[in-house]
């Protein structure tokens, strides 16, 4: 059974706390005007001053850095986690707080170990092969392009490929698979350097990496001189409208620089001379865009009526004005106290919680909401190179998934919850014992 649950590890729903969270809504909604953005800090799309805060998650580690035994005694790096919403252009963005050279060289993130993902990746590779004609006379190449999960698909069906990965120990499990990626981070100059020496691409892919880009700009311009002139551009990434739409504050981490609106990126290619000619919503990462851009001056592909369609929605919602961004704060500071509202009534009733995953967006949650080995005894990861290590800043043992059957647990919380049903499916053993999963987002459920 699915509910919601307020306060009640046994599902009943105490009106008075109900009532006690609708109070505690209104009442943070800010009096005052909202605070300056930090001195001096500039829009990385359009150079306008931020003056507005759309969420404050205080300080966080960054959230791929899973700590080893030895270094639990060591200090630990925190960051602020404060996202600013322009009002030229409505870029929401983090400022750089940290060298990407220092996150994304040795990322812990192995696309391979999310099944959900591969299928994914596979019937992309095969509508896209049929859409535009793909073939051994072709390039393809892929921004951030992981351990070869996507590009395998190209290679195994002969079509000539190039991976680009800044961080090499996961480009050197994609060349052990027969995809050839060169390291490096992609931008301007290294665009130009790659057209000299491999050509130009039939088809540019970039999934989960626009917003990985500090420096959009030369990002972008990048993906222009790498295109050719009938070439086509697809990109994936989190849709800001169902990140505010269903509280996903927890797909906020260091790593993501930006958070895009369809709004927003379209303005953003359209300036580099793209155009966005197709979109299409998917569910990965708990709601994306895919995104299809040309260059302006080929005509070849009309725009479809998905493109139109998509922009009135964003309107409707707001947010092509600086209002609809205001407010979020109020909504994610419920989420976290139903969440460990949740949580005190099972440990006050002596019940026993674990976790399942470490995802990024797990040390966003556990940090922000301050979940710690005091409610989780340990969460499980299938990545083998998570095992044996601690959650960042929270220090909760990650440990093989076989250990939910030893403990049996009296509760599962879900961190990745955007693979709530594959994970509640793989895992239904534990109803065997009378188990029950917790989902914390959008709202905190037991299931
Ligand atoms: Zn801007």
């Amino acid at each position: 059974m699915t509910g919601r649950i307020h306060a009640s590890p046994e599902g009943g729903v105490n009106d008075r706390n109900a009532q006690r969270h609708r109070d505690v809504v209104s009442h943070d909604v800010p009096a005052e005007p909202l605070p300056l953005g930090p001195p001096g800090a500039r829009c990385r799309f359009c150079g306008t001053e931020l003056q507005h805060s759309f969420l404050d998650l205080g300080m966080s580690p960054l959230c791929q850095t899973h700590i080893e035994p030895h270094q639990l005694n060591l200090v630990e790096a925190f960051y602020p986690l404060h996202v600013w919403v322009c009002h030229g252009c409505f870029l929401v963005q983090l400022e750089e707080y940290v060298h990407p050279a220092d996150v994304f060289t040795e990322y812990a993130y192995f696309s391979s170990y999310a099944s959900t993902w591969l299928d994914h990746a596979r019937l992309y590779a095969d509508s896209v092969i049929r859409r535009f004609g793909l073939g051994d006379h072709s390039l393809v190449m892929e921004v951030g392009s992981n351990d070869g999960y996507l590009l395998q698909h190209f290679v195994r069906a002969g079509i000539p490929c190039l991976g680009i990965e800044p961080a090499a120990n996961v480009a050197a499990e994609a060349i052990k698979r027969g995809v050839p990626t060169s390291v490096e981070f992609f931008g301007e100059d290294t665009a130009h350097e790659i057209a000299r020496r491999s050509g130009k691409a039939d088809l540019l892919v970039g999934n989960n990496v626009l917003a990985q880009q500090p420096h959009i700009n030369d990002f972008v311009k990048g993906m222009k001189h790498a295109l050719k002139f009938d070439g086509v551009i697809t990109m994936e990434f989190p849709h800001l409208q169902r990140l505010i739409e269903g509280v996903q504050f927890d797909t906020i981490y260091h790593e993501h620089f930006s958070y895009f609106s369809f709004t927003t990126v379209e303005r953003i290619f359209r300036h580099h001379g793209l155009v966005l000619f197709d979109v299409e919503e998917l569910s990965t990462h708990g709601g994306s865009i895919r995104i299809y851009g040309r260059h302006v001056e080929n005509a070849l592909h009309p725009v479809s009526e998905r493109v139109a369609q998509l922009r009135t929605r964003e309107h409707t919602m707001g947010l092509d004005r600086i209002e609809g961004y205001l407010g979020f704060q109020g909504r994610v500071n419920e989420v976290k106290r139903q969440l460990l509202d949740l949580l005190i009534a099972c440990k006050r009733a002596d019940k026993r919680i674990v976790g399942y995953g470490a995802p990024g967006k797990a040390a966003t949650l556990l940090n922000y909401c301050g979940i710690r080995t005091d409610f989780l005894d340990f969460t499980v990861d299938r990545n083998p190179h998570k095992q044996g290590r601690f959650t960042p800043g929270t220090h909760i043992p990650i440990v093989h998934p076989d250990r939910i059957r030893e403990a049996r647990p009296d509760f599962v919380l879900v961190l990745p919850w955007n693979l709530a049903d594959e994970i509640t499916t793989q895992l239904q053993f534990i109803r065997g014992w009378g188990g029950k999963f917790i989902i914390p987002i959008p709202h905190p459920v037991v299931a």
